[in-house]
């Protein structure tokens, strides 16, 4: 046998992740082309289960939901349209303050269910959910999810083009999204902030919010344009979430991002009592053929392959390629390959992504 060493790094690990992939396999299924089509039934599926005010004028809808009629709304658009029968824990103290308008900084372990969060108060209040998020493929995974359910979503970011762009900008001044994603550069865009705040969205979603602190290990400097942006978006109320804040990355991000004082904190953690870490340590040319082997073992697919450079991404999804249903994925791969790899990824037609560092933070499978 071989003993796993705790302390070794492997260059090429193989991480399996196995959290629910119903939803993966069912409503993210349908990357629909645009969201065109959905409309109708946001509005059915809405006006049938709960009474909210749709915005019809430039202005947002200041009217967050009271205690009690909250939280049946709240209640009762957790079921339709997210399709949950229940919260998971501490996700209700969470809409509740967001949909009440107040400033939340979550922190919840990957995989807890933060996006249900700021979507579903979002949704209660009216009005369009802006939503920054770091990742082209994280972006696309949470829009195809959303108008899988029938939801008005939309996304601004440097793989599509400029048409759909300003086509999906029209929308949302003409207040006909329910979200709206942008990555963080948009707001470095001359003018583009300014265009947002001529229709203010109703809540203001700050994924990955680790990314803005350089405390954190993942700095994005597009992220620091959010101080200076948000005030102009504002007063809508400001979530922020991410699943890897160190007590000082969280004081960053309140700070950065101009959290109101009474900012509410709801700090859970990161724990993943469902993930375990082997490392094993093997020569540079083992690795493809125990990466081989470890896949061949029953229950082992889906999986992504970490690779720690292009090439070598490339070279681990061409051998795997032989006995398993392989691609790879990173950033010198058009947006359009990589889009195609996900979606096929997401729907079940590869078993293995070999990725670099590129892929994975927030996709939902
Ligand atoms: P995070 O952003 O915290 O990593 P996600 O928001 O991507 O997590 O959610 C992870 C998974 O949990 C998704 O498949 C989502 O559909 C599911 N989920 C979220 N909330 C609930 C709930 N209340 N009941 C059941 N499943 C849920
Ligand atoms: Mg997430």
């Amino acid at each position: 046998g071989v003993r796993p060493r705790a302390l070794s790094r492997p260059r090429l690990s193989t991480s399996l992740r196995s959290e629910s992939s119903r939803a993966s396999q069912s409503s993210h299924l349908s990357l629909s082309p645009s969201s065109g089509a959905q409309p109708g039934l946001a509005e059915r599926s809405r006006g049938a289960s709960v009474p909210i005010s749709i915005p019809s004028t430039q202005q947002r809808p200041s009217t967050p939901l009271g205690q009690s009629g909250g939280d049946r709304s709240l209640q009762s658009l957790l079921k339709t349209p997210f399709g949950f029968s229940s919260y998971r824990p501490h996700q209700q103290a969470a809409c509740e303050a967001s949909a009440a308008g107040e400033d939340v900084l979550l922190v919840m372990p990957t995989g807890a269910g933060k996006s249900l969060c700021y979507q579903l108060p979002g949704l209660a209040r009216g009005g369009t959910t802006l939503v920054v998020s770091p990742l082209i493929a994280l972006m696309e995974d949470q829009v195809a999810g959303l108008q899988a359910k029938g939801l008005r979503a939309e996304r601004i970011h440097s793989g599509r083009g400029r048409l759909e762009s300003r086509r999906v900008c029209n929308e949302y001044l003409e207040g006909k999204l329910d979200y709206l994603f942008i990555a963080p550069e948009r707001l470095g865009v001359p003018n583009f902030p300014e265009l947002l705040a001529r229709r203010l969205p109703t809540l203001i979603a700050i994924d990955e919010a680790h990314c803005i602190s350089q405390w954190g290990h993942d700095f994005r400097p597009d992220y620091r344009l959010l101080g200076a942006r948000l005030p102009m978006l504002r007063p809508a109320p400001v979530m922020a979430l991410t699943a890897t804040a160190t007590p000082i990355v969280q004081a960053d991000i309140v700070k950065q991002l101009g959290l109101r004082a009474g900012a509410r904190q709801l700090i859970h953690g990161f724990r993943r009592h469902n993930l375990a870490i082997e490392a094993l340590e093997v020569t540079p040319n083992q690795r493809i053929d125990r990466a081989q082997e470890w896949l061949s073992q029953p229950g082992r697919l889906p999986a992504i392959v970490y690779a720690p450079t292009r090439k070598s991404a490339e070279a681990a999804a061409e051998a795997l390629g032989e006995n398993h249903r392989a691609a790879p994925y990173h950033a010198g791969l058009s947006p359009d390959v990589r889009a195609t790899t996900q979606t096929a990824f997401l729907s079940g037609q590869l078993d293995v992504v070999v990725a670099t560092i590129a892929f994975g933070m927030g996709v939902d499978k």
